[in-house]
């Protein structure tokens, strides 16, 4: 048996809807600018962009239902509402014909964004990390299998939308993806090899704004699930 010099890291896994098991989670992507309209809020062109990412830490994971601390270093948090699809079988170089074959389910996520550090890493040419891959930054509902919740962003109109206080904030359909689930499996797995385990949070809408202690941030996918997360 191996031992550890320290005490070994619990695995990080997230919850499965009607299930006692647990998925784990491997890695986070995220895919930036997905929606037409945020992308051109975010100042950039959307017709020119090809995909691009950054991760998160596994253990930035928060479940649905959760109250977390404002984030240390930042005025200016983000809710970034998005659907998560979660790999059941890993690959490289998958086509996009096979790439739903690869997906074991769906859930609602944020990606949570202290926007100022983003910003200031933007103008000085820096790595996003400490924008997006702080602690407590990837709130994610429990995960649906395939079997019961389909492949959400291949069918028309399924809405998406977030609201703070009650108030909505960002709302659009998953069919405004400008990379499709699909599209943007084949595109990552040519980046890097994907595994069983990983997440992949694809994209928001236009609509990003700043959230504030106290706050109650409500998330919604038609026929996913609705997420409820609260800053203490
Ligand atoms: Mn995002």
């Amino acid at each position: 048996m191996m031992k550890y010099a320290i005490p070994p890291f619990e695995q990080v896994s997230i919850a499965i809807e009607g299930s006692d098991d647990r998925f784990p989670v491997r890695r986070i992507y995220c895919v930036g600018r997905n929606y037409r309209a945020h992308a051109i809020e975010m100042g950039a062109d959307p017709d020119r962009d090809p995909p691009f990412f950054f991760m998160k830490p596994a253990d930035a994971i928060v479940e649905n239902g959760a109250t977390i601390p404002y984030p240390p270093q930042t005025e200016n948090l983000h809710h970034e509402i998005e659907l998560v699809a979660a790999i059941g079988a890993g690959g490289a170089d998958i086509s996009v014909a096979d790439a739903l074959n690869h997906v074991w389910g769906y859930g609602v996520g944020i990606d949570l964004t202290r926007r100022d550090i983003q910003n200031k890493a933007k103008e000085m040419g820096r790595p996003w990390d400490m924008g997006k891959g702080f602690d407590q930054s990837a709130p994610c509902t429990a995960l649906h299998p395939v079997s019961e919740v389909g492949h959400p962003d291949t069918e028309e109109s399924r809405s998406i939308w977030i609201k703070v206080n009650g108030k909505i904030r960002q709302e659009s359909t998953l069919d405004h993806h400008i990379w499709s689930t699909a599209e943007t499996i084949s595109y990552l797995s040519g980046l890097v090899t994907l595994q069983a385990g990983d997440l992949i949070y694809m994209g928001t809408p236009d609509g990003v704004a700043a959230v504030m202690s106290g706050d109650k941030m409500e998330g919604h996918i038609d026929g996913v699930d609705d997420l409820v997360v609260t800053i203490a």
